[in-house]
């Protein structure tokens, strides 16, 4: 798996905009769309592109890539993914990890059910334990993607160690592309210092 960390100074006082407990819900939407736009940009370094003879030089190859927002918290992530790659199909994938055993179940999923030869973005704010990930990663090569960048803003060693150790072997092109790599998880799963839980800090708590 290839690891991207983006140390560039806009993102890191972007972040650090966003871990501030102070800052309101509004903010935190806006703050999350901007520095997934950054993230993005170098998300797509290796998208495919296919010369034609139209009005300009090259075009986003066909089929066109999905973007796959985990719900809820990645939906915050969407608008400022779709503001780099407008064309990119949206899929939708309903993730929720149960607080006490921390493992990931699948409860709504709206996704083509072919997805052989389609670069696969899947938006997730937080790679934590790495459970909801590495889940969403298997739901997605099951339908063919073989191709999978994962944008988060932030990621907790445990959690990139298990998906290494989830893929290790597989014959799975993955990326991962983060906003900063924090410290640790604590007893509860959150990642710390982290900016807490980002479903309720982008939507308030339901
Ligand atoms: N999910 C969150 O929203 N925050 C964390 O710190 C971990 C998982």
């Amino acid at each position: 798996m290839k690891i991207h960390i983006a140390s560039h100074p806009l993102i890191t006082h972007k972040l650090t905009l966003l871990r501030d407990e102070n800052t309101s819900s509004p903010t935190f939407r806006s703050l999350t769309e901007e520095i997934v736009s950054l993230l993005a940009y170098e998300a797509m370094r290796d998208i495919k592109t296919q010369a034609v003879s139209v009005k300009t030089p090259v075009t986003m190859a066909k089929p066109s890539p999905v973007v796959v927002p985990i719900l809820r918290a990645g939906l915050g992530m969407l608008e400022g993914m779709s503001r780099l790659i407008p064309t990119a199909e949206i899929g939708f994938l309903g993730m929720v990890r149960d607080e006490k055993t921390l493992k990931a179940s699948t409860y709504a999923n709206r996704l083509p059910d072919d997805l052989t030869n389609r670069q696969c973005f899947i938006l997730d704010p937080m790679l934590a334990t790495g459970g909801t990930l590495v889940s969403a990663i298997e739901f997605l090569a099951q339908k063919g993607a073989t191709d999978i960048t994962m944008i988060c803003i932030l990621a907790s060693p445990e959690g990139i160690a298990v998906l290494e150790k989830a893929f290790a072997g597989s014959n799975l092109s993955l990326k991962l592309v983060i906003g900063a790599q924090d410290e640790k998880l604590n007893d509860k799963g959150y990642i710390v210092p982290g900016l807490g839980d980002a479903g309720d800090r982008l939507y308030g708590t339901v």
